[in-house]
């Protein structure tokens, strides 16, 4: 027997009509190029999109056409979140920091058919110009300075009265965006986005075992809008009706904290690296900002240091929520909270369980896998995490090389490897690709990086696996030290021998001035790596 319910389809046409209806007033804030504020509502922001979709018809866009933004976080880009799938093409996302080589090559694979992008970002379109081919290059300007032959953003919307503009009650499993990995590992694959599966994912990001969004809060994105969607808060707010701040192309610490304080800011969410820069302007200025208002920093793209969340806390009383995800994914995975009967326990306990990656968000089953087949959730046993779901890619774009990502039994094979406590306490403790094997058993190169940053004189620290002849591999530790803080080897090593077993110890510790890392501001330990790859065999090579 069939139920009775009306076969209705989750779409962004639902959450504009919703927002244009219940949240007009809302306000969306962009940091500007000149630095000023610019300000709008709700209202505006859903007409300007209306009169995108408009203009993309005129130009010729067809229905599923790919269309590239390469862009910053500000409202301009936001109107392409939505107006672009309004009228029935596909937004994908360009990350900025990825270079000349693998910028074409996305391009070129999503078979992109028109560029958006900021003024500001023109110099690095001339890097890879000659790889690639538009039809139409819109430009995104705050002084309106156009190079020849390509079109003006608020020229296009000019020419458009939005009331011309009908909604559509797309087929739910319609592509709506697409965005490639950014390549940690291997070359960049797409994920392709649907209606059904953004808005699902927007609903599970509201929820309270999510980042229980309401009307009150505002948000401001430091994620970029160019990696997974930044985080679906763009998604997320509209559902709710939350204030949205987007900090443009300024994502230094003292702009940030001047953006939350003067906004007054609820939730806000980057990777490590951003909290680790300004954890150190806040303990150099602990009074100059009012973040009172501030209730989460959502943390997450790699792990999340105990040391991090503790100094925030007990420092500026801030309070960091560490989640997992990958865009793959949509991307949320895992939230961190604490299970009521972990709410009264003590500091040490809650911090233990706050460092790890959390609990499964809604609509996300996960399980482990080892060489001998599933494993328990015993948070002992680790082995290559699985996941599935309704926001879960299925495939990859137009990869047949991708489809060993996937198992027989329509599961994503994530490559990160985890172990699960009975609690479902997520850990991830390495990706495959960077597991350090020793003499056939694996040392978590996570747990030990986030030892060395928990010591007071070391500002950045990687773990990474270099040939040994005896062990096949041995980890060596590559150390950033805070400023005018010292440390020897000999301490560090013994900082961590006195958490882990003697064989978990890295070998050695090199001193660098800085850890390389990816455009999305992950270690890149593949460069790593390369460099110290003789490090242990002959060391003074
Ligand atoms: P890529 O790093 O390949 O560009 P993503 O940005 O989608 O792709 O990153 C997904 C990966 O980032 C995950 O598979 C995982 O290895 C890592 N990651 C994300 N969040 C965390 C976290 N909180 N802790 C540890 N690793 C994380």
């Amino acid at each position: 027997m069939d139920g009775l319910m009306m076969d209705f389809p989750l779409t962004l046409s639902m959450v504009m009509r919703r927002a244009e209806l219940l949240f007009p007033e809302k306000e969306i804030v962009t940091r500007q190029p000149d630095r000023s504020f610019h300000r709008y509502t709700y209202s505006e922001w859903i007409r300007r999109s209306k009169k995108l979709a408009l203009a993309l018809k005129k130009l010729g866009v067809k229905d599923g056409d790919r269309i590239g933004s390469f862009c910053w976080n500000h409202y301009q880009h936001y109107e392409l979140y939505f107006g672009i799938p309004a009228m029935g093409a596909v937004l994908h996302t360009l990350n900025l920091r990825l270079g000349a080589e693998d910028l074409s090559y996305i391009i070129n694979h999503a078979d992109d058919q028109i560029l958006f992008i900021d003024e500001s970002l023109l110099p690095l379109f001339e890097k890879f110009r000659e790889k690639v081919s538009f039809k139409k290059v819109i430009v995104i300007s705050q002084k309106g300075n156009i190079p020849e032959g390509m079109l003006d953003y608020e020229e296009l919307l000019a020419a458009e009265d939005d009331k011309d503009f009908e909604y559509t009650d797309w087929d739910e499993n319609k592509a709506i965006s697409m965005c490639y990995t950014s390549g940690t590992t291997g070359k960049p694959k797409g994920t392709v986005y649907s209606h059904r599966s953004t808005v699902l994912h927007a609903m599970v990001c509201a929820m309270s075992s999510g980042l229980g969004l309401n009307q009150n809060d505002i948000l401001l994105p430091v994620v970029p809008m160019f990696h997974a969607n930044a985080w679906g808060i763009p998604f997320a707010a509209p559902l709710v009706g939350c204030g949205l701040v987007f900090p443009g192309p300024f994502l230094d610490p003292p702009s940030l904290l001047e953006a939350f304080e003067q906004e007054k800011v609820t939730i806000t969410g980057g990777v490590p690296t951003i909290w680790i820069g300004m954890l150190k302007v806040l303990d150099e200025n602990p009074t100059a900002y009012n973040l009172s208002k501030m209730r989460t920093l959502l943390v997450g793209g790699s792990a999340v240091p105990k040391s991090l969340i503790d100094d925030f806390e007990s420092r500026h009383n801030l309070n960091i929520v560490h989640a997992w995800g990958m865009t793959e994914m949509s991307p949320l995975g895992t939230i961190n909270s604490l299970k009521p009967r972990l709410i009264n326990s003590d500091r040490p306990t809650q911090l233990n369980y706050r460092a790890t990656q959390g609990l499964p968000v809604n609509l996300v089953e996960f399980r482990i896998r080892g060489d001998e087949g599933l494993l328990e959730f015993d948070g002992q046993s680790m082995g290559e995490l699985e996941v599935r779901g309704p926001y879960i890619a299925s495939a990859y774009y137009n990869s047949p090389e991708g489809a060993d990502k996937f198992t027989e039994d329509g599961w994503f094979k994530t490559g990160d490897i985890a172990t699960i406590d009975p609690d479902c306490y997520l850990e991830i403790k390495d990706r495959t690709k960077d597991l350090v094997k020793s003499g056939g058993e694996w040392i978590s190169s996570v747990e030990l990086e986030n030892a060395l940053m928990g010591h007071e004189a070391v500002a950045e620290a990687a773990v990474f696996a270099v040939a040994h002849e005896k062990w096949q591999e041995r980890p060596l530790a590559a150390v950033v030290l805070q400023e005018g803080k010292s440390a020897g080897k000999d301490e560090l090593i013994a900082h961590l021998a006195k958490e882990f077993p003697k064989w978990w110890l890295p070998d050695d510790v090199v001193f660098i001035e800085e850890i390389p890392k990816t455009s999305v501001g992950k270690f890149k330990k593949i460069v790593l790596r390369e460099t110290f790859q003789n490090h242990l065999i002959n060391p003074h090579s």
